[in-house]
């Protein structure tokens, strides 16, 4: 595989210095020429969604949410369909209105991709070391804000290049209102979409990011994704642990159920990118001053490299 990391100004010196210049290099050169993933927007686009509050179904925080992301995407000129649905959980013990938010960059080639977060927030604290705010929503900076930053930014940088393919912006609402006893409960925008997936909407393969934003980042091989779509995880790995070898491990999670395993489960190829290691994960400590714009860029770099080598 070609390299994956560029450090332009060495190319551009080797350029000038060297007549036979190696094809890798120029395409090195080239890569440097495009538009780049900025660790510091994506970070203000997560601060931006803690400041709406926890974005619960029913919520003014989840109608916030929806339409900045709406706006964000409608304002790169990126049309969005809205998936609605309404049913009940348990753990809120009422019957909501939810939505999955999706944009389509290039809708209008055959060839499509997809790349998801969750946007919507946890209604409880279940993992706070104090009991008596478990009962209380969580603000979700990792834990939902962090994915959907990054796919934001990266639709900024996508739309300013052309790919051999559509890219679908997925954003999906009622991934974390599950419970051990109703595991069924989790992911319910995923499995809404994966069961009602518009003919516009299919697609080759796909990506899901979700708690990308810890200041200590270390992502490992989740399980199902190991498990279902080996070449793709192997595929990502081998960009991100080239460019970033402390902030991926070879070692495998255990499965995770997550927003991709509803497409999994109906055999497409999508991986799940988490790093499960963050002790604040459905606790109140979940806040932005444990995520860094740092953190958001090494995600946001792999997924757009991997984007170009695949595209
Ligand atoms: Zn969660």
């Amino acid at each position: 595989m070609t390299k994956h990391c560029h450090h332009p100004w060495p190319y551009v010196f080797a350029t000038v210095l060297f007549l036979f210049v190696a094809q890798e290099t120029l395409a090195e050169v080239t890569t440097a020429g495009l538009a780049k993933f900025n660790g510091y927007r994506a970070f203000r686009h997560l601060e931006k969604q803690c400041s709406f509050g926890p974005r619960i179904a029913g919520t003014e925080g989840h109608q916030l949410a929806a339409a900045y992301i709406r706006d964000e995407l409608r304002s790169l000129n990126i049309p969005v369909i809205v998936q609605p649905f309404e049913r009940h959980v348990a753990l809120l013990d009422d019957t909501r209105k939810f939505q999955n938010i999706i944009g389509t960059l290039w809708p209008d080639k055959k060839r499509k991709v997809m790349l998801s977060a969750h946007w919507d927030t946890r209604s409880v604290a279940d993992r706070d070391p104090d009991s008596a705010l478990r009962s209380q929503p969580i603000v979700g900076a990792n834990d939902g804000a962090s994915g959907v930053a990054v796919l934001l930014e990266l639709a900024r940088v996508l739309r300013q290049e052309r790919l051999d393919a559509g890219i679908i912006f997925v954003f999906f609402d009622a991934e974390d209102l599950g419970s051990a006893s109703r595991l069924e409960e989790y992911c319910l925008g995923s499995r809404f979409l994966a069961t009602h997936l518009p003919e516009s909407l299919q697609f080759e393969w796909g990506i899901n990011i979700d708690m990308v934003g810890d200041a200590d980042l270390l992502f490992q091989k989740e399980g199902y994704s190991y498990r279902m779509a080996r070449s793709l995880v192997d595929e990502f790995w081998q960009i991100g642990s080239e460019c970033y070898p402390s902030h991926f491990s070879d070692s495998i999670l255990s499965p995770i159920l997550d927003d991709h395993y509803p497409f999994l489960e109906r055999g497409y190829q999508y991986i799940n990118i988490i790093d499960f290691s963050y002790p604040y994960w459905h606790t109140h400590q979940d806040t932005s001053d444990k995520c860094s714009p740092e953190s958001l860029e090494v995600i946001g770099n792999t997924v757009l490299k991997f984007i170009r080598f695949k595209l």
